[in-house]
């Protein structure tokens, strides 16, 4: 179990692929999937934008998705899907800036209009699309946002996060609350506190039953602001 919070997609910076109004959603459609989400925009062709920063995987020709282009992003974890498109400014390997023009929409391959066919995929896309995800809760102003501090998500029962300084141990505590060496934490690396309690001197708890000893100078705790916490229970009651 992996409790370094470094590798979180949707504190990245977002932007959103087109402007418009999401003509069709994600989910069961005429008997099949739709597998994006569309963006239309009064039938006029508008500026496609990269969603996130990565690398073009392709911009190319594709089926029914007419000319399309695909970007891979956070080292090959997410693959966002740009279809429909009437250009291409983008070229495979090319590393594109969130909010960065690719293309512009238009009504290339199996479409009835001009819009923007937008899909994400984690980690990648493949032919029968099996690793689709709704792009909707990326898309901020269309539902909840997750609280984002310093860049990273916040998950739910969170009350801070600790910065190792030096080597500690991360502690496993038994159903009689006896500690286990889980493994040796290093320097850098950031996690999410979830309680705090004075067990051995005061521990901060990792979730899971992984605690580590608070011990001035190894570690660095911090904690995000009234106003943010308040918002996360909000959003997790
Ligand atoms: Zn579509």
């Amino acid at each position: 179990m992996n409790n370094s919070i470094a590798g979180d997609f949707t504190c990245q910076p977002f932007r959103r692929p087109a402007e418009g109004y999401i003509s069709s959603g994600y989910g069961p459609r005429n008997g099949g999937f739709h597998f994006g989400i569309d963006i239309a925009n009064h039938g006029t062709s508008v500026p496609v934008y990269a969603a996130f920063a990565g690398v073009v995987s392709r911009s190319q020709s594709m089926g029914g998705y007419g000319e399309a282009i695909t970007i891979k992003h956070r080292e090959d974890t997410v693959e966002t899907l740009y279809a429909h498109l009437s250009r291409r400014l983008v070229s495979p390997g090319e590393v594109v800036s969130p909010g960065q023009l690719i293309g512009y929409t238009g009504t290339t391959g199996d479409s009835t209009g001009i819009h923007l066919h937008f899909e994400v995929h984690e980690p990648s896309w493949n032919s029968s699309r099996s690793n689709a995800k709704n792009p909707l809760p990326l898309i901020s102003d269309e539902t909840t946002s997750p609280i984002c501090w310093d860049g990273l998500m916040m998950n739910k029962g969170q009350i801070g996060r600790i910065t190792i300084l030096k080597p500690i141990n991360l502690w496993r505590r038994d159903a009689t609350n006896k500690l286990e060496l889980e493994r040796i934490l290093n320097q850098g690396e950031v996690y999410r506190v979830y309680s705090y309690d004075e067990l051995y001197g005061g521990q901060y708890g990792l979730g899971g039953r992984l605690y580590v000893t608070k011990m001035d100078g190894y570690i660095k705790y911090e904690t995000p602001g009234q106003k943010r916490l308040d918002e996360l229970k909000r959003i997790y009651p």
